[in-house]
């Protein structure tokens, strides 16, 4: 669908790495949790818009991750915990700490666990989030839920 974004630029970098006259950007406008609790929290906020929030876990530690909702922007932020890049966690609900459901393997061999678009648990509406820390695949399955913002570039707060 031409949105899987497969840059090696580390998170961070958006500013610089944006086309200069890109003047539409694509957020998800949506996304829930197998149980239906909405994801988006004010844990933090990317361009205004607050980010999708989520449970990181394993044997370790716990923490919280915010993405941001906007298409193709790997910006993202992590609370609570420490982690080491490369790292495999379990990826939850921040409000039911349930696991997200697996999806899909990704290409570092991982697996993408699915945050849903809609709120009944549909696979064809998912976005696919990768479960090791560094790695910021994600595979967009729906685009049909997916709020457009015209505006003259990013603006980062
Ligand atoms: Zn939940
Ligand atoms: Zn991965």
């Amino acid at each position: 669908m031409g949105i899987f974004k497969r840059k090696t630029a580390s998170a961070g970098s958006l500013s610089e790495v944006q086309p200069e006259n890109r003047v539409e950007t694509e957020r998800i406008g949506r996304c829930f949790c197998a149980h239906g609790h909405d994801l988006f929290s004010q844990e933090a906020t990317f361009s205004g818009h607050p980010g999708i929030t989520l449970k990181l876990r394993n044997e370790r530690q716990e923490g919280l991750l915010s993405l941001s909702p906007i298409i193709g922007d790997k910006d993202r932020a992590f609370f609570g915990a420490d982690w080491a890049p490369g790292e495999i966690v379990e990826i939850c609900c921040h409000v039911c700490s349930e696991p997200l459901p697996l999806y899909n393997q990704c290409f570092c061999g991982a697996d993408l666990v699915a945050i849903f678009t809609t709120a009944g648990n549909d696979f064809a509406n998912c976005i696919g989030i990768c479960q090791r820390i560094g790695c910021t695949h994600a595979e967009i399955n729906s685009n049909r839920h997916l709020r457009v913002d015209s505006r003259s570039g990013f603006h980062k707060a």
